[in-house]
Formats: structure tokens, C-alpha cells, sequence
């Protein structure tokens, strides 16, 4: 095995060196170019790729094992223990290099948190390079899971950060400890698509972004010029003096089958959402994902792989706002800004609304009326948003199930994915196959209502899951 590494880990610096071109320590650079991404996103290779639950023996690389011991050792005592993948030392040009990398994202909500990842890599930095004063270079990689290929899971980097011990031991001591160590190293980079990282702007990192400039203008998917007309006429809805506009509202599915719909929130999340897709395939289970446009937009690899896995994508707004305090404007805004990227990525038109908490008002049905959305509520809430115990969320989940049950969950927490298997198998314990949203009509399923009769039906309340 050390052969093949040495010239993996050769093979990576040269690509890294190239890529660079000159690493200049003191030059802070946090570069985003994509080509260096693109370098890395091929790169992994195969022998520092582990399962995403590996035992500690799975994290030693086993090629200089007292080194790569210490480094995991002096980890043990930081954030990033848990989230250790691999720690290899190996002679590369007759020099000591260190690889160290982890899952990123954070541990309890599973987001991601820039100040979170630099902390991480500062951690490992430290742990590296005062295992062995031999190590002269060190490489930390921050990863997502991402689709299992034909080596077996497969990881994408977020986060990566290559430096010399020279470079790094000309920083001040106080910058060393710090995740201030990040900025002031030469080679840093960021993937794009999965972090929208700015370093010019780190603020912007933690502001959410605007909508898109086409939102109120861009020509709707799957709706006719009439709706552009209202829109660009006088940004209101006009009232509907003939007619009452009828709402379609799904509070559950058709008791008359044996299903259920299993409904997944908030997402794509770029740690948890594969490991979604990958407990769905392991159990042949089709669910359905409400999806927020703008987290769409940033990690769209993940709306086309829950296309692309037969899964129903539902609309969940553009910014996840609550659209009860919203005008008719920016519900439409927010309603279509989530469908046009839904619509751009996978070629699908969004039937499915849920509103952000659940709450609606008038002007939310009739938005959702003229655009043949069905608000779509829950039967069954999993109270995920609070990281409760795995079993608490399968108890609720599973409390009183019965045909037609719509169960919410949310995609942005570890608890959630753990608990899924234990759900599945629960439903089919009890005879009740989870699906899609869409195989669920029947009778008054979804119930079409006047819009009066709709804001009577009991709205599922404020959570503060919802909160943004
Ligand atoms: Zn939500």
C-alpha cells in the first residue's frame, strides 16, 4: 500500500502545486477558482476514501501509524473527533506530508458554519504538524458525502487547505490557534457549488442572498401570460368578484389505501440530503422533498439526485419565509422564484406547496390556486427541529399512524437520517407503504375548498423549527 499512496500523495501535491501556481505564504488568498476545484473534485483517491462510519482502526491509514496515531489522538479532544475520516502520513519527495480529513458540517445541526470549518481546519493543523516536527506539509480536506461510485462511497470536498510548515510556522502563535489561521495560508479553497464563499465579502456568507433579479419578471414555468399580467399590472392579486377561487388543500391522503407519504423539509442539505437519498434506496422508498429554492440554487447536484432518484419535489418557497406576513407580491415572488429553479434543474413543475410552518392566509391559496398548487399539510410531525432522541422522533412519527398519514420531517439533522430506516420499517410493520404525495388522491383528497372554507380547516401552527 505505501507505493500506491506515495504516488497518490505526489500525484496531489503536483496537481495542488500546479493549480496554485506560486504558494506564497503570506499571501492570504482563500481562492475559489474552479479550477482548482475541478481538480479536486476528481481527485480523491480511491485508498483515502472510508466509510462514513469507520472505526477508529479505519481512520489510521496504517503508513507511518505512530504519527498518524498522534494526530488522531490529539484530536480526540476537539470538535472533530467524530468527524474524522482519515489520517495519513506518508513520505512524499523525501519529505513527511500529512493528510487529514473530516466530514464537514456541524454536529449538532448538520449546517454548515464557516467560522465551524476554519475552527476544524485550524484543529487539525495543529494536530498534524506537532505530531512529528518531520511533517513538513500538511493537507486537511473538509468533505461531504457524496454518490457511491464504483470504489464505494464517495466523497466531495468542501473545504480544502494545503500549507508547508514553514509557512505555517511564520504565523504569530495566536493566529495558529485560532480559525484566523484559515485567511492568512496560501492555498485555501472553497467549493462553490456547495459553499458560497466570498472572501472578499465573508459577511455575505451569513446574509441570505436577495431574490433573484428575475423573479418577479422571469416568464413562470408552467403558468400562461395572464398571471405575468396581474403581477406586472399592479402586484396585487385581483379579488375575484364572480367566482371564489377555489383552494386546493391536502391535509392527508386518501384513508381508502394503504399508503403514506413521507415528507422531507428544508432541504437539499448538502451533508445529510445523500444520506437521505441513500437510506431511500436501501429501502425502495419514494418520499417527497420540500424543497427551498435558494438551497437549490446553491447545491444544484442534490435537487437533480432526488429528481433523478424518483422522488416528488415539492415547492417550500424561495427563502423559506413566512408567507402569512408577506404580500401577495412576495408570496408570488418567493412561490415562483422556488418553482423557476425547481423548473431550471430538473425539468419539473412543482405541484406540491407546503408553506413554511404551515400557515396560510387568502392570499396564499389564491397564489397557490391560479398556479395549480395544492397546500399541502401534515398528518404527523417528527418535532425533529430540536435534535430529540432517534427514538422519540420514530414514536412520533409512528403514534396513531394510519392510510393516508403525511409525515414531516426535516433534512438538516443527523437524528432525522438515523431515524428514517427505524420509520420505514415501522410503516411496513404496520401494513403501510410510504410513497408519493401524488399516488395518494381520492376522494376530498386533496379537498377543494372556497377560500373561507380552507382558512377555516385548523393551519398546523407555528413551530419553531421555522424560525430562519
Ligand atoms: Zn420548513
Amino acid at each position: 500500500m505505501r507505493q500506491p499512496f506515495a504516488l497518490t500523495i505526489i500525484a496531489i501535491l503536483a496537481l495542488l502545486a500546479t493549480a496554485a501556481g506560486s504558494t506564497q505564504p503570506d499571501s492570504p488568498e482563500p481562492t475559489d477558482s474552479l479550477s482548482h476545484i475541478a481538480l479536486h473534485r476528481s481527485q480523491p483517491p480511491a485508498e483515502l476514501l472510508v466509510p462514513l462510519e469507520g472505526e477508529q482502526a479505519q481512520v489510521i491509514k496504517g503508513l507511518c501509524v505512530e504519527d498518524e496515531r498522534r494526530i488522531a489522538d490529539q484530536l480526540q479532544s476537539t470538535q472533530l473527533h467524530q468527524r474524522l475520516l482519515r489520517v495519513a502520513v506518508g513520505e512524499v519527495e523525501g519529505q513527511k506530508a500529512a493528510l487529514v480529513k473530516f466530514q464537514a458540517g456541524d454536529q449538532l445541526t448538520g449546517q454548515f458554519r464557516l467560522a465551524a470549518m476554519e475552527a476544524d481546519a485550524s484543529a487539525a493543523l495543529a494536530a498534524a504538524f506537532s505530531a512529528d516536527t518531520d511533517i513538513s506539509h500538511v493537507d486537511v480536506w473538509s468533505v461531504v458525502p457524496s454518490e457511491p461510485n464504483a470504489g464505494g462511497q464517495s466523497h466531495r470536498p468542501v473545504f480544502s487547505l494545503s500549507t508547508a510548515r514553514s509557512s505555517y510556522l511564520a504565523l504569530p502563535y495566536s493566529i495558529r490557534s485560532s480559525r484566523q489561521v484559515v485567511r492568512r495560508l496560501g492555498v485555501v479553497r472553497y467549493d462553490p457549488l456547495l459553499l458560497d464563499y466570498d472572501p472578499d465579502n465573508p459577511s455575505r456568507n451569513s446574509v441570505p442572498a436577495p431574490l433573484p433579479p428575475t423573479a418577479y419578471t422571469k416568464s413562470l414555468v408552467g403558468y400562461g401570460a395572464d398571471w405575468q399580467h396581474i403581477l406586472a399590472s399592479n402586484g396585487r392579486l385581483p379579488e375575484n368578484t364572480s367566482e371564489e377561487p377555489v383552494a386546493s388543500v391536502m391535509l392527508h391522503g386518501t384513508r381508502r389505501q394503504r399508503r403514506v407519504a413521507i415528507t422531507i423539509d428544508d432541504g437539499p442539505c448538502p451533508l445529510l440530503t445523500p444520506l437521505i437519498l441513500q437510506v431511500l434506496d436501501r429501502h425502495q422508498v419514494v418520499a417527497n422533498f420540500f424543497v427551498v429554492g435558494e438551497k437549490a440554487e446553491q447545491y444544484p447536484q442534490l435537487l437533480r439526485d432526488i429528481a433523478e432518484a424518483g422522488h416528488l419535489i415539492g415547492n417550500h418557497t424561495y427563502h423559506h419565509r413566512r408567507l402569512s406576513r408577506l404580500s401577495a407580491q412576495e408570496i408570488a415572488a418567493e412561490l415562483d422564484a422556488c418553482q423557476t429553479i425547481i423548473g431550471r434543474l430538473t425539468g419539473q413543475v412543482a405541484r406540491y406547496l407546503r408553506p413554511p410552518g404551515g400557515n396560510y392566509t387568502a392570499d396564499v391559496l389564491r397564489c397557490a390556486s391560479v398556479r395549480s398548487q395544492t397546500v399541502t399539510l401534515w398528518t404527523h410531525n417528527a418535532g425533529d427541529w430540536a435534535n430529540p432522541p432517534v427514538s422519540e422522533i420514530v414514536q412520533r412519527c409512528l403514534a396513531g399512524i394510519r392510510p393516508g398519514a403525511i409525515i414531516l420531517m426535516h433534512g438538516g439533522d443527523i437524528n432525522s437520517v438515523r431515524a428514517l430506516p427505524l420509520i420505514i420499517r415501522g410503516l411496513r410493520a404496520r401494513g403501510l407503504e410510504p410513497g408519493s404525495l401524488s399516488e395518494m388522491h381520492g376522494p376530498n383528497c386533496p379537498e377543494l375548498l372556497t377560500l373561507d372554507a380552507a382558512l377555516d380547516l385548523p393551519q398546523n401552527g407555528w413551530q419553531p423549527d421555522e424560525v430562519k
